[in-house]
């Protein structure tokens, strides 16, 4: 059995046809899955998701993308609506340099915020960086001086040097369907060498769907796909694989529990 750490059920190609992904999802042997929340503002919708779902659990937190039309999220807040039961991280927060440059410092600001809300919750922080290596090492770094928190850097696409810190600090690296593309080489040369203790899967959906589905709406049960493609190049039985991977997930996402 295998888990889908991180997907957006609340995005409309798959809400509109929710029972239809949630079907697929069990058929191919997913367990369950994290619907990750990029609004704050979004908090019900994706209490509602989790709700009616068996093994679906979900986060808190404002999305990069989103800080300049959601600046003022505090750790308080991210404390309050993650009590929810279901509720088993925050975030997702980050650096988005690549689509949003001109919102660095909100990002940065409101990425400590959530950084806040993991330590003092316990809860994992779900980390999203694109085109930011340096801003989020350091700021990992620094804040890792104030105290532990547990994190993992999600659909991880940076350098061998972000890895590297990441893991070190006692993070954890999920990888996505862009390993399975011929492009992304260097990506599958650092999941290669991830420890067996932290590393995760997920699928992103909807998008980045893995080969054979590229270019089509990802879903939950096509983390498969990625989980195969991984266990075949780390040289490891696919069942081994998704025992290890399920066995992390639990690890980091301690509050989740199969219903
Ligand atoms: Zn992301
Ligand atoms: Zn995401």
């Amino acid at each position: 059995m295998l888990i889908d750490s991180h997907c957006h059920l609340d995005f409309d190609v798959l809400s509109s046809d929710l029972p239809g992904v949630i079907t697929r999802m069990r058929e191919a042997d997913v367990v369950g899955c994290v619907t990750i929340s990029t609004w704050v503002k979004e908090y019900a919708l994706l209490e509602k998701i989790a709700q009616t779902q068996e093994n679906v659990w979900f986060s808190i937190g404002t999305h990069p993308c989103n800080v300049a039309e959601e600046p003022d999220v505090q750790a308080s807040e991210l404390i309050d609506l993650s009590a929810h039961e279901k509720c088993v991280a925050i975030g997702e927060a980050g650096l988005d340099y690549f689509h949003n440059p001109e919102s660095s410092d909100l990002q940065k600001t409101s990425f400590r915020q959530h950084i806040s809300a993991a330590r003092q919750t316990g809860l994992p922080l779900i980390i999203h960086a694109r085109k930011a290596d340096e801003d989020i090492e350091a700021i990992l770094r620094e804040e890792s001086e104030q105290g532990a928190f547990p994190f993992v850097l999600h659909c991880f696409s940076s350098g061998a040097q972000l890895a590297k810190t990441g893991l070190e600090l006692g993070g954890y690296l999920s990888f996505s369907g862009i390993v399975t593309f011929n492009s992304a080489k260097e990506i599958l040369e650092i999941a290669k060498a991830c420890p067996s203790d932290r590393i995760l899967v997920e699928t992103d959906a909807p998008y980045l769907a893995p080969t054979p589905h590229r270019g089509k709406p990802n879903q939950p049960a096509y983390v498969r796909h990625t989980s195969d493609f991984l266990a075949n190049a780390r040289g490891i039985e696919s069942s081994e694989f998704d025992r290890l991977t399920t066995e992390n997930f639990f690890q980091l996402f301690a509050k989740a529990s199969l219903e």
